[in-house]
């Protein structure tokens, strides 16, 4: 064997134990608070924006009060003193708006119906845009009843209408402040379901205003009359269901992927929890005209809602928490956009 203990044990040794606690530590007082800066960093730059402060009871109010002017049929006078307070509502929140009018042949009688969309714009100057819309009339009949009695009870259209308008109104609330590179437009769309009975018996044509709307929209594009384009469409249909589940829908995930990608993992962040991660049924919906006009547009909808189309689509059967949940969502990724050169 050879020596255990070197020589210089005694001096070196004690030299050594105490140098290299003193070491260590001043090496980790240094290193440490790096790490943690470059790790908080990280985290930062996976961090969502801040939803704005989104309030799910005012919203549920809006949706009450939208129903209680009763059935909002396009071409009704119920529908068009649902225009004027959303109008009165989005001017008084700071938004430019205006009318779009359109006229459509009513499918039982023939008659002319006057119909109309309305847009709210936030900062209309700018010329990268997101575009977020509900449709604001409600069917004619609560069509999926099985009972003839009840397929001839009102329908109100508390969360198949109100509730995308509603949380239109709330957001509306806070689209000043927001903090975001684009400007925002909030569009109801009229015309969505003026349709008597179901496939294949229907009478009447699905989608007329979004159809309108998109038509104007391409027109423009397409003449060069202006430099504004729509970087983004979210589409709100059937957001206000109690138990609300919103699933990644089809057609969404063909045309605008990204869009749907981007709203998840927005969602998945804020623990939305109305926000499932899996694929949903099909839905034929007013973004279908959208993409068609070239904007990548989404349709955030519950379409698993059991009184879709059902008399007893009524208030009680929406909450505030379902609205707020689907609001943060929105503005906190209106807040997420960055800048974008233009070309
Ligand atoms: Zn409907």
């Amino acid at each position: 064997m050879g020596r255990i203990i070197p020589h210089w044990y005694d001096w070196r040794m004690i030299l050594a134990m105490t140098l290299i606690p003193v070491c260590a530590s001043a090496l980790i007082s240094v290193i440490l608070p790096s790490v943690q800066r470059f790790r908080s960093s990280e985290a930062n730059a996976a961090m969502v924006a801040s939803p704005a402060p989104i309030d799910g009871r005012r919203a549920y109010g809006y949706l009450k009060q939208i129903c209680e002017l009763g059935p909002r049929i396009a071409g009704s006078e119920a529908n068009a003193r649902q225009r004027k307070l959303v109008a009165e509502h989005f001017t008084k929140m700071g938004g430019k708006v205006r009318e779009q009018p359109f006229r459509a042949e009513h499918p039982l009688t023939g008659r002319r119906v006057e119909m109309a969309n309305l847009i709210g714009s936030w900062h209309p100057e700018r010329l990268d845009r997101v575009l977020i819309a509900a449709h604001y009339d409600t069917r004619p009949h609560p069509d999926q009843e099985d009972d003839e009695e009840r397929r001839k009870r009102p329908f109100l259209g508390a969360n198949d209408c109100a509730s995308g308008v509603a949380l239109l109104m709330e957001i509306a609330h806070h689209l000043e402040k927001l903090e975001t590179p684009c400007g925002v437009d909030l569009v109801l769309f009229d015309g969505e379901e003026l349709v008597y009975g179901n496939d294949p018996d229907r009478r009447g044509e699905y989608f007329l205003g979004s159809w309108h709307f998109a038509r104007s929209y391409a027109a423009q594009v397409e003449r060069g009359r202006s430099k504004m384009r729509y970087r983004a469409g979210l589409l709100l249909d059937m957001v206000g269901g109690r138990d609300l589940q919103i699933k990644r829908e089809p057609n969404s995930l063909n045309f605008a992927p990204e869009l749907v990608r981007e709203v998840w993992a927005v969602a998945r962040q804020l623990d939305a929890r109305s926000f499932r991660n899996e694929i949903g049924r099909e839905v034929l919906d007013d973004h279908l005209p959208l993409n068609d006009a070239g904007i990548p547009a989404i349709d955030i909808i519950d379409f698993d809602y059991p009184y879709w189309h059902k008399a007893d689509d009524l208030p009680e059967n929406c909450s505030a928490e379902s609205l707020a949940d689907v609001g943060r969502v929105l503005t906190a990724w209106l807040a997420q956009q960055r800048a974008r050169s233009r070309r």
